[in-house]
């Protein structure tokens, strides 16, 4: 392919479920891009980074193809099109991302008795990921007709176009709507940040690297709370251990207070309401929870 030697080229998603995060990742990176409309192919300003908007299907293929250097996709989409393509891995997954969370799903109508997966035996499957619902069924030693479709999945069964589907699921509402269950999870997703297995030059390698290591930053910073309250000097310890995954705390004098200090500290996880009550009740007080937007150890 046609590549340039120096700018790093990554394929994401024109419009749909992942666009918008994709977009607020590189953002978060610092990586510039003015305002998508309706080009094709966009250059960041501040960094040797070009983005092709494209259907999510064509993604992998693009990678694996060489076609883009880079590329951000549901792991879903990413190993079915794997599967099809057969041949050893043309890609390498650089970091499995925080967002596309999703599952790909077995789901019957609900009148529809199950007791075990072998009562899949001799139906009729429809799923836009036939590859993957071979070899789960090839997996649980069970015999069925997988039926292909491009969309529209859940209406299959209504339709007699299939006794039972295969089909994704975030919060489950489409398919209550359809008066469908989910029985069997027979792949869990996330988007993930892939790489064309080929390696990189030495420039755009050092891209990647720049590109990785502040995605990394916020990755972390994104489950992590900047903690600041004042603490009674003798609970200082109990008030210490409440500390969700924080090191070594900063602990600062208060001005015309000698009986308190300020305690400062980084948490690894998430602070909920549930811990503040504690704080509290161990004698801590004006406690403020900050978020973290971006981090480098
Ligand atoms: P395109 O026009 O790019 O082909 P699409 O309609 O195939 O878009 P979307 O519905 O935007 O795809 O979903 C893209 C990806 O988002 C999915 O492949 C999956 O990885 C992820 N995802 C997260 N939650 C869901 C969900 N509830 N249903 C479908 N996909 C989901
Ligand atoms: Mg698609």
């Amino acid at each position: 392919a046609n590549l340039p030697k120096d700018r790093l080229r990554l394929a994401v998603q024109k419009s749909g479920r992942l666009h918008t995060d994709s977009m607020d990742l590189l953002k978060a990176c610092g990586i510039k891009i003015k305002s998508p409309k309706e080009k094709l192919l966009l250059h960041a300003d501040n960094f040797p980074l070009d983005l092709l908007f494209v259907r999510d299907d064509d993604i992998p293929q693009l990678v694996m193809d060489g076609v883009c250097d880079l590329g951000i996709v549901g792991q879903n989409v990413l190993e079915e099109s794997a599967l099809e393509r057969g041949t050893a891995n043309a890609y390498v997954s650089e970091r499995v991302l925080d967002f596309g969370g999703c599952r790909l799903a077995i789901a019957l109508p609900e009148e529809r008795p199950y007791a075990s997966v072998k009562d899949l035996a001799g139906l009729r499957i429809a799923t836009s990921y036939p590859q993957l619902t071979k070899r789960y069924l090839a997996q649980q030693g069970v015999s069925a007709d997988v039926v292909t479709l491009s969309g529209s999945v859940e209406i299959a069964p209504r339709l007699g176009l299939a006794d039972v589907i295969c089909d994704l699921v975030s919060s489950g509402s489409t398919l209550e709507a359809n008066k469908l269950r989910a029985v069997e999870t027979i792949f869990k997703s996330t988007a993930a940040l892939i790489r064309n297995a080929r390696p990189l030059n030495a420039e755009k390698a050092h891209a990647l690297e720049i590109i990785l290591r502040r995605l990394d930053g916020v990755q972390k910073a994104a489950g992590t709370k900047y903690i600041m309250l004042h603490a009674p000097k003798a609970n200082l310890a109990a008030i210490k251990a409440l500390l969700p995954g924080s090191e070594n705390p900063t602990v600062l004098p208060l001005a015309g207070d000698d009986s308190k200090v300020a305690l400062h500290a980084v948490c690894s996880e998430d602070v909920f309401w549930e811990t503040m009550d504690a704080l509290k009740k161990a004698g801590a007080s004006s406690i403020l929870v900050l978020p973290i937007e971006k981090m480098m150890l």
